[in-house]
């Protein structure tokens, strides 16, 4: 127990020799600057908080700042603020706020108010984005001479998707621009190791090869080698659906994955797996969009009886076992025979 000097009166807590009411008497608990300034990026409406770039809405980024921006002087805690937000116009706001203070576990209160200041800015991956800033390229070729526009339309659709995935934790990772070129399409990258990932990935969808090239492209302002990265992913001519030689047999490419292939064979509609490794022996027969169609007459067993979409003989199709066929089926025509098409 000890008394205060100022009033005399006891009591349980002091500080510098004052009860709690006499030291809070007229004392300022809590301090703002008289402004502060919110840097917003115009091109994509986020704000700087810290080092960091923060979509948030403006009035909670306003109140964010302001709340940023408050002291409070020793042996007191602000343990909650209670806000009143004066817009003044688009890009000032007087903020005033009553803050609960704690002091030795008194509760206590506190008013402080600041301006917050919007000021325009552009943020560092908006600037490089719209600077086409890009430290590696994606390429993307097939076998063939040209890349078709579905599988253009795929491959691009995985490149975003995978984009927006890493920069949902990852806000300096962009496509910078994307430009159609002879035989595929190039994919300019923020970031060498996006440049590599998607690559990865991609090969590892549609069981293709990559390779890196490195281009010298100057030199840092401190005498380093500065590289861009292109990635070269040459994907096969085959895809799900197709019809492929495989081993000498014609099959049905059915999934292709990062392990490897699956396929069914024509002759015996056996669906055996493919290597990883054995995948770029598989040549392409007949591209899925181009088999043919044809009318099921009479089914009996394990056949059905087609007529030829070609010059309307009837024909036996083996079919698999428990497969019931509808009223058409896709065939090929492999040495002048018709095959169904499972
Ligand atoms: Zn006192
Ligand atoms: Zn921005």
């Amino acid at each position: 127990m000890s008394f205060c000097v100022k009033c005399g009166e006891d009591c349980e807590e002091s500080l510098n020799g004052l009860c709690i009411s006499c030291w809070l008497d007229g004392r300022k608990l809590t301090s703002a600057p008289h402004h502060v300034d919110l840097r917003v990026c115009t091109n994509c409406g986020e704000f700087n908080i810290g080092d960091r770039w923060i979509k948030k809405d403006l009035l909670v980024a306003v109140q964010d700042a302001a709340a940023d921006s408050l002291a409070a002087i020793r042996d007191v805690r602000v343990v909650n603020i209670a806000m009143d937000v004066e817009v003044k116009d688009e890009y000032v706001y007087v903020v005033t706020m009553d803050s609960t203070c704690d002091v030795l576990g008194y509760e206590a209160h506190d008013e402080s108010s600041t301006i917050v200041r919007i000021k325009n800015n552009v943020c560092r991956r908006c600037s490089r984005q719209l600077g086409n800033y890009y430290e590696s390229i994606l390429q993307i070729r097939t076998g063939s001479k040209d890349l078709s526009p579905e599988l253009r339309e795929e491959t691009l659709a995985m490149v975003e998707n995978s984009v927006a995935r890493q920069a949902a934790t990852n806000r300096s990772l962009f496509i910078t621009k994307m430009e159609l070129v002879t035989g595929g399409v190039d994919v300019y990258l923020s970031s060498m190791s996006l440049g590599k990932s998607l690559a990865r990935e991609l090969s590892d969808a549609y069981c293709a090869e990559f390779k890196e090239s490195p281009k010298l492209v100057g030199q840092t302002t401190d005498g380093q080698d500065m590289y861009r990265l292109t990635y070269l992913v040459r994907l096969p001519e085959y895809h799900v659906g197709d019809i492929v030689i495989h081993n000498k047999r014609f099959c049905k490419l059915i999934r292709v994955s990062g392990n490897g292939g699956r396929v069914i064979d024509l002759m015996d509609f056996r669906e055996k797996a493919v290597r990883r490794a054995d995948m770029s022996e598989i040549r392409l027969y007949e591209k899925s969009s181009e088999l043919r169609e044809a009318t099921v007459i009479n089914r009996s067993g394990s056949e059905v009886q087609v007529l030829h979409p070609d010059n309307y003989s009837t024909v036996d199709l083996r079919i698999p076992e428990g497969y019931e066929p509808g009223d058409s089926v896709r065939v090929v025509t492999i040495d002048d025979v018709l095959y169904m098409v499972p």
